[in-house]
């Protein structure tokens, strides 16, 4: 059965828009996807008819919408088979899970002295919060580089990294400016046979959640995060998985109503268990109905498809690309989804992005919060085009068009 994209494509209103009188291009999913109609109404449903606290109330209203939300949890933990409900934590985003992890785990495990590694194509919610952590208690942060050429990572280089003091390794899925897709299942294997203590692994799932089926079971990983936002659900919300019992132990990480399990002014107040215990406050209600929303939608459509159907739009868009003059795609061709980076001889990628938004082409343009990987390539900044289920064929043809145009005039 074909990928029946001009259907799919009107399931999202933006779509239709236009941008300097020209029909939207949209080529920048990998900063935030559009969202499909359903999700859109399932948040507005949402404030129309269910609209009230969560866990506080004993009105319907109230039981409803916590059930609404306990029901997403459970729809999130199947979509990537966590063996439980429990082992699924609302967040922000991607970044939020991350610092929930570094300070939550990091800060009352790991020990001065210790190290984590981090490798060198990750974004800077996968770096930043491991800096914050390594000055506060002295610990050591190893940095897994790729390869000169080929700008991959050597599985073998694992066991120059990894020693008695490696607790934590904190790796990306999918690169979001590379697009290469790490083999997670096997580095997840050789650190833990490389290991000589517990060595966590937190996965950042951001760039890989909307591309292709993601089992953390069978990845084997510890802690996989990811953002809403990237999987056509609205901004605001994630997921952080973990294993129950990492989750079981760890401390909380922010203080506030509904973490706890007794507040007391004379005696020690106690908390919650997992996952409530990570989430104080008053949650993302709607985003996480939206959520609920989009994972169904993507469901219906199946990933297997999705990834089937975006392999073939990469592999073109590889091809018609090679076509331009001066163009410099980074990366590798094979083990690849998602995003294609790259530079048009000498042109800055401002002007580049600026030229193609002038027709309605929207990419992303400079360092892609990946400065370590811009300094690896030598380069400032570089443009990013990148591919949803939405995307067409024709959109590629736009692009490379217009690309050349560039060639042309600039
Ligand atoms: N990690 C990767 C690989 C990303 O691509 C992004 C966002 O672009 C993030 C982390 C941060 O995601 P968020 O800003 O949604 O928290």
């Amino acid at each position: 059965m074909s990928f029946a994209v001009e259907k799919i494509r009107a399931d999202f209103p933006l779509l239709s828009r236009k941008i300097n009188n020209k029909p939207l291009v949209y080529l920048d999913s990998a900063a935030s996807a559009q969202k499909p109609q359903v999700v859109i109404d399932s948040e507005m449903n949402f404030y129309r008819q269910q609209c009230a606290a969560v866990h506080r109330g004993i009105h319907t209203l109230s039981a409803e919408a916590t059930e609404a939300m306990e029901k997403v949890r459970q729809k999130v933990a199947e979509f990537i088979n966590a063996p439980m409900k429990e082992n699924i934590v609302f967040v922000k985003g991607t970044t939020e899970g991350i610092n929930l992890v570094a300070n939550s785990y990091g800060r009352h495990f790991l020990k001065p002295g210790d190290n984590i590694i981090i490798t060198e194509m990750e974004h800077h919610a996968n770096i930043v919060p491991w800096q914050l952590l390594a000055k506060e208690r002295g610990i050591n942060i190893k940095v897994w580089h790729l390869i000169k050429d080929s700008g991959e990572l050597d599985i073998n280089q694992l066991a120059n990294l990894i020693d008695e003091r490696t607790r934590l390794l904190a790796i990306t899925h999918i690169s979001n400016v590379l697009g290469t897709i790490n083999p997670i299942s096997d580095i997840v294997t050789k650190a833990r046979a490389l290991a000589k203590k517990e060595l966590v692994v937190l996965v950042d799932g951001a760039q890989a959640i909307m591309h292709q089926p993601v089992d953390v079971q069978a990845l084997d990983c510890d802690f996989y995060v990811f953002s809403g936002h990237k999987l056509y659900a609205p901004t605001g919300i994630g997921i952080l998985y973990g294993k129950s019992e990492l989750l079981k132990k760890m401390p909380p990480w922010e203080g506030g109503g509904s973490m706890i399990d007794k507040v007391s002014l004379t005696k020690e107040t106690t908390f919650a268990g997992a996952p409530g215990r990570f989430e104080a406050g008053s949650p993302n209600t709607a985003g996480i109905i939206g959520l609920g929303a989009a994972i169904e939608y993507v469901s219906a459509l199946k990933l297997t498809e999705i990834q089937r159907y975006e392999q073939s739009l990469m592999d073109y868009a590889l091809e018609k690309l090679k076509q331009v003059p001066n163009l410099i795609i980074y990366g590798r061709e094979k083990n690849r989804a998602g995003v294609i980076a790259f530079n048009l001889g000498s042109h800055h990628s401002s002007d580049v992005g600026c030229f193609l938004d002038c027709h309605g082409i929207a990419i992303r343009t400079g360092q892609h919060c990946a400065m370590p990987l811009m300094e690896f390539y030598q380069v400032s900044t570089m443009c990013r085009a990148s591919i949803a289920l939405y995307n067409t064929h024709e959109e590629v043809d736009q692009l490379v068009r217009q690309l050349k145009y560039i060639n042309t005039i600039l």
